[in-house]
């Protein structure tokens, strides 16, 4: 079976790992500062704080920016279930705004008329928006951004598929529309740790916070110690935080595959590009790219057009995997969850995501994959769909 995704593991990204294994620190030693420095000035960033999981930095993120009960997150329906459950953490309600179906990521339109309409009706504003870079491509994050001055919101981008992508010629986690970027290194990512997540931002109070959260809230720094020092044993807890620390070993990967991020995206642009090509002929629709946003291609996905012909889709999609074709769907629209039913929505809540639900398959994409892959992988899709 071709796997949907695929990590890329070289010799130096092994030998990276084993060195840190023959040395003194396995946790909180050199690696995690230089991963985040590393990160960081990819980016144009100031700060890095580097996380157990994108989950976790989502976490943080919403921690720092003082997200709590009675506030309200934003996000879109089209994204796995980190985006939204972040928020719930923390004790605050989550609300979704529907997709653009041409890029499938939040629709700037229709946040601001959500947000018109929950002014207008005396309702409560989000606290936060979390723009989530569907399959590597930036939301529109000046809309976003200008509506944030407007009502008072803040910005997580949730990047976890867009690290490597630019927007306004910019790298994604510049931060230039957004107080935190958050990046995932799980395994089906752009580059991966393994587990592992980062968040990034300009802002050096929220870097702090996030950094002491990440850390029991515990604290070495007589700086910041409430009472005296007591010797150089002594640590002081100042806050409830959490171990989402991730490891040298993790972060001495991070390194190393960072070298070849560039290298990963571009093989990624080339094989979508040759994807484009094969399917020019073929009856399913693909996402739009808009100019101002260069993609990571973290998915590619091709939607089967299924009006007037119900289930087709699954038709399509289980024909591939019989064929050996490990095709994946992304995202199950998070307002459909139970979880998130037991809280109120329901099905028609979000019109747009669910209509691309009951059409989209994502098809392998990995630096790996070859092109005779592609080759074959069209060619079993062009003979699901006329059967
Ligand atoms: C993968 C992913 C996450 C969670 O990342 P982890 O590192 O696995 O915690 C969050 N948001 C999106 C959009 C993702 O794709």
């Amino acid at each position: 079976m071709i796997p949907y995704a695929r990590q890329d593991i070289q010799p130096e990204d092994i030998e990276a790992v084993v060195d840190v294994l023959r040395s003194d620190y396995l946790t909180q030693g050199p690696m995690v500062p230089r991963f985040e420095q590393a990160v960081a000035d990819y980016c144009g960033a100031a700060h890095g704080v580097a996380t157990n999981s994108a989950t976790s930095a989502l976490h943080l993120a919403c921690l720092s920016l003082g997200v709590g009960p009675g506030d309200l997150v934003w996000t879109s329906p089209i994204t796995f279930v980190a985006s939204a459950n972040c928020a719930r953490y923390c004790g605050a309600e989550v609300d979704f705004v529907d997709i653009d179906p041409a890029t499938v990521n939040i629709s700037p339109e229709r946040l601001s008329e959500k947000l018109e309409q929950a002014r207008a009706a005396g309702g409560r504003l989000p606290k936060v928006v979390i723009p989530v870079h569907f399959a590597g491509q930036s939301c529109d994050m000046a809309s976003i951004g200008r509506l944030a001055a407007e009502y008072g919101f803040r910005i997580i981008e949730d990047a976890s598929h867009a690290i490597g992508a630019r927007y306004q010629r910019a790298p994604v986690g510049s931060c230039r529309y957004s107080d935190i970027t958050v990046f995932s290194f799980h395994p089906v990512k752009i580059l991966t740790t393994g587990e592992g997540g980062m968040a990034v931002t300009n802002d050096e109070a929220l870097a702090e916070r996030m950094r002491s959260l990440r850390s029991h809230g515990v604290t070495r720094d007589p700086e910041r110690m409430v009472l005296d020092c007591e010797g150089a044993w002594y640590y002081e807890q100042i806050d409830l935080g959490f171990n989402y620390r991730m490891t040298d070993i993790q972060a001495a990967l991070g390194v190393s595959q960072l070298k070849r991020l560039d290298a990963f995206v571009s093989r990624r642009r080339d094989l979508v590009a040759h994807y484009d090509e094969m399917l020019v002929d073929v009856p399913v629709c693909l996402s739009r790219m808009l100019p101002q946003s260069e993609s990571s291609h973290h998915l590619y996905v091709v939607r089967i057009p299924s009006e007037g012909r119900p289930g087709r889709r699954t038709r399509v999609f289980d024909s591939l995997r019989e064929q050996g074709v490990g095709v994946n769907v992304h995202y199950i629209p998070l307002h459909l969850q139970p979880y998130y039913r037991n809280l109120g929505f329901a099905t028609g809540d979000f019109a747009e995501a669910e209509r691309y639900y009951r059409e989209a398959i994502t098809l392998p994409l990995y630096p790996r994959l070859r092109p005779d892959d592609l080759a074959s992988i069209t060619r079993k899709l062009s003979s699901a769909l006329r059967s």
